[in-house]
């Protein structure tokens, strides 16, 4: 009964974090490497993404975003001045599955 006990338990945890991300608290303070900057849990080890303009931990989105920016899926163009300019089907390819 022990054993199913804590199967249980490390199942549920295993799922609370998928869906909720690390419940830890122990987090060491924000540092950058590799220019990403992020906080690390010191129970298991999970980096957490970090803003270090906005001084807050990235939401899942941001950090999405950051790492299709990072390979090159997302490319940041300046917007022009005057006229908005339609983009052409074949030139679009922000969707395209890799
Ligand atoms: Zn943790």
């Amino acid at each position: 009964m022990k054993v199913i006990t804590a199967c249980l338990r490390a199942v549920l945890n295993f799922f609370a974090e998928v869906l909720f991300g690390c419940s830890h608290s122990k987090l060491s303070r924000p540092f950058t490497l590799n220019h990403e900057t992020y906080e690390v849990c010191l129970d298991c080890g999970k980096q957490i993404y970090y803003s270090a303009q906005e001084m807050r931990p990235l939401t899942p989105w941001e950090v999405r975003r950051m790492k299709a920016a990072q390979a090159g899926e997302v490319k940041i163009m300046p917007v022009a001045p005057g006229r908005p300019r339609l983009v052409p089907a074949s030139e679009r390819n922000s969707n395209r599955a890799a």
